[in-house]
């Protein structure tokens, strides 16, 4: 299987290079040729396995350059049992208080955001691929984060042998429990430093880094080339697939489902990443009907989904559920791509635009595959907390971004069993969980706040962030956006 750019479509390369170089030279994103099919034989075969069978079976489907062997290693170090704290990797539990409404627990890797289920696998997808397209170079992986994104990839590419990763993030731009995971990261490769900015200055300073023709050549002189982690590298959305596949298995296997049956899914949304790989398993086979997009204040895709233009000129809203506050989704692009029958050139219209006017409005013949597949609502700050505290009242504790997927579940409703992606663990986020829980602010600093939780929701607080308290801080600068690049190369030697 060969992939294509939404920019060019007649662009052929295989799936290492893809995910080598994340994003495609003309700035269009990385696309399968076809998506591979599922049968009802092969979907009734993934049932019995476990996740990481099921993973590999799934990922051979699309990484048709990488040997079985390869796969093999990838899958056993990324979902290695120590790492999760299910066995299960990703279970799905049922919601209490609702007679159709499952949650999918993508929390319970090393960070205790979703983002660990793709981020877990990509380093060692890329050094994998990187070998045969880039043999012998180091690998400089740059991220700028507004939180979960830097911590995941930290935890999933330290250590890890010919790469180099060091993440830039907005210095009061994220969380006291965010900005400690980082701080205290451990491994050889690894550095962190905080920007005087917000996020979208620290994102176009990677940008400009990623694309200066000069550090290019640096870099290459030391033999070192970069590439990306973010969520636009298709090695860190073919990882999410499998779980939705995984997801149809069990509910099968736990008998929320007869076998064929159709499953609805809600996901929480902010790039368009997550959902988009349910909109692929879909595609693949999956008995899905419809894909909730569920957004927060910040709902640019809720407008988009329902009137077809997309209009990112609008208000930037800071609320409680920050890895969602995002106002351009740029997995967006890929959907567009396979709804308009593969129009490049339609796709480039679009993003022209978008960069230009921030404003575009999609064909008819995009609109009716919208409608076939997806339906969008919103949380407002209020519903959230709200949701937060009935959903804990019936028994189950949701963090803030869960809770705009289970309020957005509530309020479109739906006949079918529903799948709804549980994306960060409530104690990632104590002081918003704990506030609509106990319906006031605890004057309280952000360790007892995860404690007080534990005590007020009788649930253990995840380990990971528990071990914090005692972890040496390594990592405090504080840079200029101006310095970002000195940063790059003091990082590297060179
Ligand atoms: C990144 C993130 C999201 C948004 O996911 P997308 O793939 O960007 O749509 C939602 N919730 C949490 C906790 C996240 O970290």
């Amino acid at each position: 299987m060969f992939y294509k750019s939404t920019r060019n479509k007649d662009l052929k390369v295989t799936s290492s290079e893809a995910i080598t170089k994340g994003i495609s030279d003309e700035g269009g994103l990385f696309v399968p040729e076809e998506i591979p099919a599922l049968s009802e034989d092969d979907i009734m075969a993934l049932i019995p396995l476990s996740y990481k069978e099921r993973a590999k079976k799934i990922l051979a489907l699309y990484l048709t350059d990488f040997t079985e062997e390869e796969i093999d290693y990838c899958v056993e170090g990324a979902y290695k049992d120590a790492k999760f704290s299910s066995e299960k990797i990703a279970p799905v539990v049922d919601l209490p208080g609702t007679e159709n409404g499952h949650i999918l627990e993508l929390f319970l890797g090393p960070t205790c955001a979703f983002k660990d289920m793709a981020l877990q696998l990509l380093p060692y997808l890329l050094t994998t691929a990187s070998k045969r397209f880039a043999p012998d170079k180091e690998i400089v992986i740059l991220v700028a984060t507004s939180g979960d994104t830097g911590k995941a990839a930290l935890e999933g590419f330290k250590d890890v042998p010919n790469t180099r990763i060091l993440v830039f993030y907005p210095d009061e731009g994220v969380s006291a429990m965010q900005k400690l995971q980082m701080q205290t990261q451990t491994g050889d490769n690894v550095a962190v430093c905080a920007i005087k900015g917000n996020f979208d200055d620290a994102q176009s300073g990677v940008k400009k880094i990623f694309t200066d023709r000069a550090v290019i050549e640096k870099l290459a002189e030391n033999n070192m080339m970069f590439s990306s982690a973010n969520s636009i590298n298709w090695g860190r959305l073919v990882p999410q697939v499998v779980y939705y596949c995984s997801a149809y298995c069990d509910m099968v296997e736990q008998g929320n489902l007869f076998f064929g049956e159709k499953m609805d899914v809600v996901v929480p949304t902010g790039n368009f990443g997550n959902i988009l790989a349910a909109y692929y398993a879909k595609k693949m086979g999956i008995p899905i009907n419809l894909l909730f997009c569920a957004s927060n204040s910040n709902n640019v895709l809720t407008d988009f989904l329902t009137t077809g233009t997309y209009d990112r000129n609008r208000e930037f809203y800071t609320t409680t559920s920050p890895s969602m506050d995002i106002l351009i989704s740029s997995n967006l692009e890929r959907l567009l791509f396979h709804l308009s029958d593969e129009n490049d050139e339609e796709i480039r219209e679009y993003m022209n635009l978008l960069s230009t006017t921030g404003k575009y409005k999609v064909s008819d013949k995009i609109m009716a595959g919208i409608k076939e597949n997806f339906v969008a609502g919103f949380s407002t700050e209020e519903e959230d907390k709200d949701t937060i505290k009935s959903t804990f009242d019936n028994g189950y504790l949701a963090d803030t971004h869960t809770a705009v997927a289970i309020n957005v579940f509530n309020k479109l409703g739906t006949d079918a069993q529903t799948v709804i992606a549980a994306t960060a663990s409530p104690y990632k986020f104590p002081k918003s969980v704990l506030t609509a829980v106990l319906g006031e602010a605890p004057d309280l600093d952000e360790f007892d706040m995860t404690e007080e939780l534990s005590r007020v929701s009788g649930t253990k607080m995840a380990l990971p962030l528990a071990g914090l308290k005692d972890r040496k801080v390594r990592f405090t600068s504080v840079s200029e956006v101006s310095d970002m690049q000195k940063c790059v190369y003091d990082m590297l030697g060179i």
